[in-house]
């Protein structure tokens, strides 16, 4: 999200006023994700928590930002990729077993 907003936005420090509140927004839907840690990459998860819009604004971040974070944070990005490789939970096995 910086890496997309200085680039595109160049706020004066941190994040421009639009992309915070996207990257609100994209917490909040963390904390009420309902797989938590076993969290599959958000484009390949089931379950579609996000607005059409947001979902948009998100990818758009994403595109941008993907092979940025390569070289400016590997390891972050490492586990993204990691991530992606998992098998993706079902949401209806999840709940007979809870
Ligand atoms: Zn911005």
């Amino acid at each position: 999200m910086h890496l997309f907003c200085h680039d595109h936005h160049a706020p004066v420090e941190g994040l421009c006023r639009p992309c915070d509140e996207l990257l609100g927004y994209a917490l909040r839907r963390l904390d009420i994700c309902p797989f938590q840690e076993e969290k599959p990459a958000c484009n390949r998860c089931e379950v579609h928590c996000y607005s059409a819009k947001q979902r948009e604004r998100v990818k758009a971040v994403m595109r941008y930002a993907g092979p940025r974070m390569l070289l400016r944070h590997p390891l972050l990005a490492l586990r993204h990729l990691l991530d992606k490789r998992r098998p993706i939970p079902k949401l209806i096995a999840r709940a007979k077993r809870g």
